[in-house]
């Protein structure tokens, strides 16, 4: 079967066909580094992920870019509010650089604890300034922008196509239902590309350009750092759903204005939102539920990988603890069982055509837009067959993980520290074995168990331990 991906601009799965042959351009909005990202946030990028990796696992030559903003979003997409990286300046007292550079940090940070690849390029917008002023001068030169009150906008009146991405309501768009009036703006819709009436006293970070020592809206970022990696068209961008009305709308707007290309962008792919006590994802609280309070919790980061991959990207996922326990608990048996199949050897001879049939229907799970519930299945049955080999078994286990990322090479038995009169009592234990007496062997077994630890002899004449 060939990748199908359900595109958001005609709202069904399409076949997918690359622009350029084998070539494949992909744009992931980046995060906005002013606070940590939180678990919702990394499930978007866990699908970006997914979604990378298994174009490469279709062998498609793909350049993945994502962009780091570190300027320019406001607190609301639509230009009002205060500027998130001032904000989180403020909070923590420090300059806007030093904030972005932190959390810059800690988001790279988490992505690698999740298995998350690094995409290829990850421009930051401070470093772009120049091709957004590029693209907003010409969007004035060709009639499609103009200055009001200090501000460049985008005027969304000389743009037919504005609401099909998000569907959008022409006339609720006209009435300014979804936008703050602004008296700059000639339509509600309209949005700022470059600012130099700057809303902020203290705008830490400005640029000269044409129009005045300013600032550019979060909008126009995209569509500069993605036309100067991907060029002026190119072949999937990405983002979670909430993107759709506002930012994407824009990029669409700007960009298919601006570099005269119809569809700018082939296929939109966006994942759905993790959902959870509103509170709980804040950023603003200031007590919200991100990787590392998982990690304080018990958990591993790739439970929470693993958790991800069991839905849809395009359903909604209820995050809470119970459901996260669940998926630590079925990563953990996956992981035994994996465990167990690299310390074994069966005698079966596997049976081509099986291993050939999961090679083609996990070909088929990923390629059917991404089903990885499907791919997850698929895993677990592969385990239990008794028409493979377990190197046969492994070879598709370590096949798939390319797309899973799940890190199943990785896998072994955890050394778990032991204090020694733990060990001491396991030596008493062997001892008494070795002079068949069962019975004190099996109370110290007892002792042990009833002290959290159960005792194994090894083939080597040794022992080891496992926490219960
Ligand atoms: P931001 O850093 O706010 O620009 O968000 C980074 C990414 O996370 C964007 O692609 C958002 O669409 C996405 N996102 C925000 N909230 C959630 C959520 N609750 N679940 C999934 N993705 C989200
Ligand atoms: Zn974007």
């Amino acid at each position: 079967m060939s990748l199908r991906l359900y595109n958001t601009l005609s709202r069904k799965k399409e076949e997918f066909a690359p622009l350029k042959n084998n070539k494949v351009g992909m744009y992931s909005c980046g995060p906005t580094v002013y606070n940590y990202a939180h678990i919702g946030n990394l499930r978007t990028y866990i699908f970006n992920d997914i979604l990378r990796k298994t174009l490469k696992y279709l062998r498609y030559d793909l350049t993945h870019v994502m962009n780091i903003t570190d300027v320019g979003h406001l607190t609301s997409d639509a230009d009002e509010g205060e500027d998130k990286m001032l904000k989180g300046a403020k909070r923590e007292k420090k300059t806007v650089w030093q904030i972005a550079k932190y959390y810059t940090d800690a988001f790279m940070d988490d992505m690698k604890k999740l298995n998350i690849e690094i995409p290829d390029v990850i421009p930051k917008a401070t470093d772009n300034i120049d091709k957004m002023q590029e693209i907003t001068q010409t969007l004035i030169d060709k009639d499609y922008a103009y200055i009001s009150e200090g501000n460049v906008y985008f005027d969304t009146s000389k743009f037919a196509d504005y609401s099909n991405l998000g569907n959008l309501d022409i006339d609720q768009l006209k009435s300014g239902a979804r936008v703050d009036e602004d008296s700059g703006k000639r339509n509600p819709s309209d949005f700022v590309l470059w600012f130099t009436k700057s809303k902020f006293d203290d705008q830490e970070m400005k640029w000269d350009s044409p129009w005045g020592k300013g600032y550019p809206g979060w909008h126009i970022e995209c569509s500069a750092m993605s036309s100067k990696y991907l060029g002026n068209q190119f072949d999937i961008h990405t983002g979670g759903i909430d993107h759709i009305p506002v930012h994407h709308t824009n990029e669409i707007a700007q960009s298919e204005c601006a570099f005269g290309k119809k569809p700018w962008v082939k296929y939109w792919v966006h994942g759905e939102f993790l959902v959870v006590d509103k509170d709980k994802m804040s950023k603003s609280s200031g007590d919200f539920l991100r990787l590392k309070t998982l990690i304080d919790k018990g958990f591993n980061p790739l439970h929470y990988r693993f958790f991800c991959l069991n839905a849809h990207y395009r359903q909604q996922l209820h995050f809470s603890f119970d459901a996260l326990d669940a998926a630590k608990n079925g990563f953990e048996n996956l992981k035994k069982k994996i465990i167990d199949l690299k310390d074994s050897k069966n005698n079966v001879e596997t049976n081509i055509e099986t291993k050939t049939n999961y090679e083609t229907n996990f070909i088929n799970s990923i390629s059917d837009d991404l089903n990885m519930p499907k791919a997850m299945a698929l895993v677990q049955n592969i385990i239990k067959d008794k028409e493979l080999s377990n190197k046969d078994k492994l070879d598709l286990l370590y096949d798939f993980d390319k797309v899973l990322g799940l890190g199943f090479k990785n896998m072994k038995k955890e050394k778990i520290e032991v204090s020694n009169d733990i060990i001491e009592l396991a030596k008493k234990r062997k001892v008494a074995r070795d002079n068949k007496d069962w019975s004190t062997a099996d109370k110290i077994r007892d002792e042990l168990k009833e002290k959290g630890y159960v005792v194994k002899d090894t083939n080597d004449g040794k022992f080891e331990f496992e926490k219960i």
